[in-house]
């Protein structure tokens, strides 16, 4: 039988609610991104993204999720600015591209809104390994000169980095409940990642590991070992190395699927290969 005390959950979460009825001012800027950490957001399980927006959050402004538009969201992202002074939280997705000319919203450059953005923000949140490490915009010979978020943000501004490509739905929704219910950001390690979704290895919760251990592998996608669920490490899984909560809060992870991690959380995982096996020339 578990220990678990549901009823003090409960009672806790009830409590927790009552004590904070106003919803967390959220302005969500897209700078160099494939818009998948935004729909990473919209799949969360456990609560529901729409739970989170119904009650907990407030998204004010978001290029790809508000109803409006043009003008008429422009000047509301405006007026939250001035409304919400050190209240809202600024959550980025994306990298920064090194001349403005490659990214403008309404007139102005990503970096410049992003940088103002930041100023009177509560706290910043970067969603995905773009806005934290640079990712794919900065992979290869990044033609747009991409950097991720912390090259143009002064030292001072309270962020937290979420990465993965695109980060776990819990995850995004984790943080910035914890902003909403605690007022700050949760403890971070030294990268800058909340502690509590970032402290192991995929490796360490996989579901696979007792297969490892006792040195049982798949050689192939499509062998018996595959069949049979084994340790995905000799056709390339990156679990060992990347730190991620996929396989202790996952609900849609590749490993799961019958595909080894890509290890999409780390630093410069594009040009490490993320992909398994050799590419084709
Ligand atoms: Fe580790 Fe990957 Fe094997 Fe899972 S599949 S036990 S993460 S090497």
């Amino acid at each position: 039988m578990s220990n678990y005390n549901w009823l003090e959950t409960i009672k806790v979460t009830e409590e927790m609610i009552s004590k904070t009825n106003k919803r967390l001012p959220v302005i969500w800027i897209s700078a160099l991104d494939c818009t998948g950490c935004k729909e990473a957001f919209t799949r969360s399980f456990e609560p529901t993204t729409l739970d989170t927006i119904l009650n907990f959050i407030s998204l004010e402004y978001s290029e790809l999720l508000s109803t409006a538009s043009g003008y008429q969201v422009e000047e509301h992202k405006e007026s939250i600015f001035e409304k919400y002074k050190g209240e809202y939280v600024l959550a980025v997705e994306g990298s920064i591209p090194g001349s403005d000319e490659f990214l403008m919203i309404a007139g102005k450059s990503v970096k410049e809104e992003i940088i103002f953005a930041a100023k009177n923000a509560k706290a910043v949140i970067t969603f995905g390994s773009c806005s934290a490490w640079g990712g794919i915009p900065a992979a290869g010979s990044n033609p747009t000169n991409a950097v991720d978020i912390k090259t143009i943000l002064p030292d001072n501004v309270p962020i937290a980095l979420v990465p993965g490509c695109p980060p776990i739905p819990e995850v995004i929704i984790g943080t910035l409940l914890h902003v909403h219910f605690h007022g700050e950001l949760p403890e971070l390690d030294k990268k800058l990642r909340p502690k509590v979704y970032y402290q192991s290895t995929v490796h360490m919760t996989c579901h696979r590991k007792s297969f490892f251990d006792q040195k049982l592998f798949a050689e192939s996608f499509n062998d018996e070992g595959a069949r049979k669920g084994y340790c995905l490490f000799k056709i390339g899984c990156k679990g060992p190395t990347a730190f991620n909560a996929c396989e202790s809060i996952g609900y849609d992870r590749c490993i799961a699927a019958g595909f080894s991690c890509l290890g999409c959380s780390e630093k410069g995982f594009w040009d490490k290969g993320g992909f398994c096996g050799k590419r084709k020339k």
